[in-house]
């Protein structure tokens, strides 16, 4: 089991060479690229399928490393986790997600809708007492609505379903954040647990879009849009890549989705220069 392995990592002493090859995502290391500007963050946008507008976007953290080049938050996130520095890195996501989420407020059209952020927090993030008062606290400091704030988490990362969790999660509900659940469908939770998390969105996961194609359908992404309805809950489909998916989709009554067709990850300015200031929607 990964979660047990991470742990055990962890164990073996926080900042020591913990993972193979991870020896460059340690605290001093992060925290030094931290300082260097190494780390930045990408935002995609989120958009309602008919109109086409952005309702908000995710943060996605990228890491442009000295000697390693690009290296793909997929690869770095887990040895963060593993090495003890998730918490300095997902900090500063926080902040600068949250930073930048105050500043589309500002340049929004006065006659539009505000635009939301979203912020992948990791198992450990959610684990660790605090991490819903830091993202309010960020919140408060930038002046930042917490209901245009959403957190994104796993089935996985809530498998660890700790007090500490449950009590992050109220936090973060109780003054307005909504949780999403992303990867939605490739964890290994049942129907009923979902029912005793407090959730707010369902994220479709790319796997589930990507079958569809050429007339064929995608059971899994329909029963995901039936079961949001069902439960109250909002749903968004990610990695839509064609007019195929995002038509077969809208069909079926999903609202919003994400993906390439729209936009790739793109630096804040270029999200509120293609989205918020030039569009009429
Ligand atoms: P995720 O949260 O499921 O993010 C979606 C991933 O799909 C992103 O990869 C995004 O660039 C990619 N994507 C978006 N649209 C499309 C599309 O149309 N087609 C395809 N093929 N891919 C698309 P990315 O940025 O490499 O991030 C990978 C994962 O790393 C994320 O998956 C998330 O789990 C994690 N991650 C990224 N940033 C953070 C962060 O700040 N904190 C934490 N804890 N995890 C993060
Ligand atoms: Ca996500
Ligand atoms: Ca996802
Ligand atoms: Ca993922």
């Amino acid at each position: 089991r990964a979660g047990k392995s991470l742990f055990e990592a962890q164990r073996v002493g926080r900042g020591k060479i913990v993972t193979h090859g991870g020896y460059y995502a340690s605290p001093a290391a992060v925290r030094d690229g931290l300082r260097n500007g190494e780390f930045f963050l990408h935002f995609q946008p989120v958009v309602d399928l008919v109109t086409g507008a952005a309702i908000g976007a995710e943060a996605l953290v990228r890491w442009q490393h000295p000697t390693r080049g690009l290296v793909p938050p997929a690869e770095f996130i887990p040895l963060c986790e593993a090495s003890g520095s998730m918490e300095v890195l997902g900090h500063w996501v926080i902040r600068e997600s949250i930073a930048r989420a105050a500043d589309w407020r500002r340049l929004r059209r006065w006659d539009r809708e505000p635009v939301s952020v979203s912020i992948n927090a990791s198992a450990r993030e959610l684990a660790s007492t605090g991490y819903g008062a830091y993202v309010l606290a960020e919140c408060a400091d930038t002046g930042l609505p917490p209901g245009l704030v959403r957190i994104e988490v796993t089935e996985t990362d809530l498998g660890t379903d700790t007090a500490a969790v449950r009590a992050n999660i109220r936090i973060l509900r109780g003054a307005g954040v909504l949780i999403s659940m992303d990867d939605f469908g490739t964890g290994h939770s049942s129907l009923s647990r979902l029912t005793e998390i407090d959730l707010d969105v369902l994220k479709i996961d790319q796997s589930f879009v990507a079958v569809i194609e050429s007339g064929r359908d995608s059971p899994v992404a329909d029963l995901t849009i039936k079961l949001a309805a069902t439960l109250g809950l909002q749903v968004i489909a990610e990695g839509v890549e064609t007019e195929e998916q995002a038509e077969w989709l809208r069909q079926r009554g999903c609202s919003f989705a994400q993906g390439y067709l729209y936009s790739r990850p793109v630096p804040s300015d270029e999200f509120v220069e293609r989205f918020l200031v030039h569009r009429s929607a």
